[in-house]
């Protein structure tokens, strides 16, 4: 609600224009009201010193969506590399990729595990930009293998899967070439087959987790194109209900991490992106990193009590809190390109 008009301090000389003015506050309360009925992000209101985001124009991105990307993902049940149910998740990954008419490549490769060898696929959707550089939006879609328990990872695997098809969507449907080349990466065989992600690794002193990361970093190297890639975003983990992310850092470029937060401060989403660290671990980002590639997690690791428990099931996972994550990601992305633009080699 506006708060109590200022004229009642104004001399009655001035109260036509305090009536004006009353009648322009009235008018801005109610096309915000509209606004926020249509569900449009509110715009910057406490970026302190940053540029306003841009706002993020055309196609939105629909919370429901995603959030029925996980239900699908779900219904296949546990999702291990390797595992049947995970062929017929990818087979729902390609078949949305297809349908928003995005062209798309797999790689399937084998590495050795602690559970022998398993038969893996990245699969990588590309959005053409009028640079042939490239940023990446990445997720796993892989879930960790529980014998003990029943783990469909609604959240772990799941919702940043229904996150990234649905940003796919959205780039793609909005019909503009963007400035950078965009690959929308889905990774297989983050989750490490041991019980924790260190506690043991393969015979050939490879770690027991982040697989597929490693095997497309070791692709970009062979193929010379580390340099092509001037920034990675990765999401993991980001629909709980109660959505609070903090900043890795520890391994994520602080500068993507900044301009991020701020560009989820400038849209309000103070509760859901807080000013703490989030002791993240090694992660799908982390193969990027040692390659010399800028990249970012977005990961609610911490005050996750769902965190590779049978309770991380779809009844905890909310549209709203993939929508924040989706509405952040696609306001930060112009602000990203412009930042590349301005170190650009
Ligand atoms: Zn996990």
């Amino acid at each position: 609600m506006p708060t109590q008009p200022t004229h009642a301090t104004l001399s009655p000389l001035r109260s036509r224009s305090a009536s004006r003015l009353f009648l322009a506050a009235l008018f801005c309360a109610l096309s915000l009201f509209i606004a926020a009925c249509k569900e449009q992000p509110a715009q910057n209101q406490n970026a302190g010193a940053q540029p306003t985001p841009a706002p993020t124009p055309g196609v939105p991105f629909d919370g429901q969506r995603a959030f029925e990307h996980v239900r699908k993902q779900v219904e296949f049940g546990p999702r291990p590399a390797g595992s049947a149910e995970l062929a017929k998740a990818r087979d729902y990954i390609t078949g949305e990729l297809r349908s928003y008419g995005l062209n798309y490549s797999t790689d399937a490769f084998q590495p050795q595990t602690p559970v022998g060898v398993r038969q893996m696929v990245n699969i990588t959707a590309e959005l053409p930009g009028e640079s042939s550089e490239v940023i990446i939006i990445s997720t796993h879609y892989d879930t960790k293998l529980f014998k003990e328990f029943t783990f469909v990872g609604a959240n772990d695997g799941g919702s940043s899967t229904g996150a990234v098809l649905e940003l796919a969507r959205v780039l793609k449907a909005r019909g503009q070439k963007p400035r950078y080349t965009y690959w929308f990466v889905f990774f297989d065989g983050e989750e490490a087959f041991c019980k924790e992600w260190d506690e043991c690794k393969n015979p050939n002193g490879e770690p027991d987790n982040t697989y597929g990361s490693r095997r497309y970093v070791q692709q970009l190297k062979e193929k010379n194109e580390t340099k092509r890639v001037r920034a990675m975003i990765l999401l993991d983990m980001v629909g709980n209900k109660n959505l609070e992310f903090g900043r890795d850092m520890e391994l994520s470029s602080q500068w993507l991490v900044n301009l991020i937060w701020d560009t989820a401060y400038g849209l309000g989403f103070n509760k859901q992106f807080v000013n703490r660290s989030e002791s993240v671990g090694s992660d799908d980002h982390e193969p990027f990193l040692r390659a010399g590639i800028d990249a970012v997690d977005i990961i609610q690791i911490q005050n996750n009590p769902h965190w590779h428990e049978p309770t991380d099931t779809l009844d905890t996972i909310s549209p709203a809190s993939l929508k924040i994550v989706g509405d952040v990601a696609l306001a930060s992305l112009p602000r990203i390109e412009e930042r590349l633009q301005s170190r650009s080699r």
